[in-house]
């Protein structure tokens, strides 16, 4: 496409390719999260990127950020408002509401990994498309769903090799035991009020329980001593979250409780969590969830109990590349063809490889052997598999070892069992 005076074309901003290396990762991660969950009896979701813009007023809520201030929305041709979604849970409920998933009790667990826009300021590690892998369970109320659900999150993060992490809990209590603390904490405010900042007066009307997680130090030092939602819970929760609890130390997943971890809406109960890797700097969060049992009702389904979690794939993308380096890639080896007749047979064979699950790429440039040779050291390939006539003639490859140097001949009816397989 011819661009004029424009120029070369550039992604949008917030935007990018996803190639070389970092494509890499994101496909070890996607295919590790997918052979995890699948274990777990986990299904894969996939909902449109374009959602009604009340799915998510009415889910993310009108008073947060993503809602009033990082939307892609827009009206389509059709006059439409819609919005390309900021975050996958709601779609997620809709497309469960909508097709009538949760018409039964029975226990539901879906996955999701896909990309999310939101038109953020722009900051290191900040897209405003990026991607997420999350998984949701329906149906089931109890702490013995949210270990299994921990359990299986932990058990991915392990496999990617992470290990200094660090599981941060706590419990909101649900609509009706709120009031209870929140009273507690409106005088525990008031006493110090002064020490807050604009904003936490604000919350202290609308949404108490979000001063507990302003990122304003001065409030941070302010709440020093403040009532803990985990006092002031009615039984059943109480019970909830030191069965939980007895269950993450009997599997083994470290975990600490933090008072001020919360979620503001009305619709989260009890368990709230978050996942912090020392790798990522003092208190990171790698990802955060908990239980939403208030929300698929809020969304006009059946009442169903909900627990789950959203990872940031970019972000665990770039921990890889720190903690690990560059994502392994091998290029096995190439099939160099020395001459029309070999070409043919060249391709013959890597097809009767290929079936054999041998990873292999044939020299299709018929450029002789020095530039073939010179072209797989420059891609980084570990063998060069060379067919000449003398080769043919005698049913053998010659092997060429490109880091080592070193040759040998292997017959041809070895050569798949000898290649590694993918
Ligand atoms: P949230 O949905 O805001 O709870 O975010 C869940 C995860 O998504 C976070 O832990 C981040 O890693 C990731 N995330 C959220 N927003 C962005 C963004 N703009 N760019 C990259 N990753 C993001």
């Amino acid at each position: 496409m011819a661009l004029g005076s424009f120029g070369m074309a550039q992604s949008v901003k917030g935007t990018r390719d996803l190639l070389g290396n970092e494509m890499k990762w994101f496909q070890r991660i996607e295919d590790t999260a997918r052979r995890i969950f699948h274990r777990h009896g986990y299904e894969e979701i996939r909902t449109p990127i374009l959602e009604e813009i009340d799915v998510f007023k009415r889910s993310v809520g009108e008073s947060s950020d993503i809602v009033n201030k990082e939307m892609y929305d827009f009206v389509d041709k059709g006059g439409r408002h819609v919005v390309m979604r900021p975050e996958n849970t709601a779609g997620v409920v809709r497309a469960m509401i909508q097709h009538k998933l949760l018409a039964t009790s029975d226990p539901r667990l879906l996955y999701y990994i896909g990309p999310q826009f939101r038109y953020e300021r722009m900051q290191a590690g900040r897209y405003r498309q990026f991607w997420q892998i999350g998984a949701e369970s329906f149906g089931v109320a109890t702490p013995e769903s949210e270990a299994e659900s921990l359990v299986m999150l932990f058990d991915f993060l392990n496999e990617l090799g992470l290990r200094h992490l660090k599981l941060s809990i706590n419990s909101v209590g649900t609509p009706e035991s709120r009031p209870a603390f929140q009273a507690a904490f409106r005088a525990f405010f008031e006493a110090r009020q002064e020490a807050f900042c604009g904003d936490c007066h604000r919350r202290i009307a609308q949404n108490p329980l979000r001063v507990l997680d302003c990122k304003v130090p001065g409030c941070q030092t302010a709440l020093e001593g403040h009532p803990r939602i985990t006092d002031h819970l009615d039984e059943a929760s109480r019970a909830h979250h030191a069965r939980l609890k007895v269950l993450l130390e009997a599997l083994g997943v470290p975990y600490e409780e933090n008072p001020r971890l919360v979620r503001g809406l009305d619709y989260y109960t009890r368990t709230a969590f978050e996942v912090l890797s020392a790798d990522l700097g003092a208190q990171s969060a790698l990802l955060g969830g908990g239980r939403y049992d208030g929300l698929v009702s809020h969304l006009d389904g059946p009442p169903t109990p909900a627990f789950g979690w959203a990872i940031g794939l970019d972000r665990l993308a770039s921990l890889m590349q720190q903690l690990h380096g560059d994502a392994p890639a091998p290029r096995p080896a190439l099939l160099i063809p020395l001459g029309e007749a070999a070409a043919l047979e060249a391709m013959a064979l890597a097809r009767k490889w290929w079936a054999e699950g041998c990873a292999v790429q044939v020299d299709t440039r018929g450029q002789g052997l020095k530039k073939a040779l010179q072209t797989a050291n420059r891609l980084g390939f570990a063998r060069a598999l060379i067919l000449g006539d003398g080769e043919r003639e005698q049913g053998v490859v010659a092997v060429k070892d490109l880091a080592a140097g070193t040759q040998e001949t292997w017959p041809l009816d070895q050569v798949a069992q000898r290649l590694s397989t993918v």
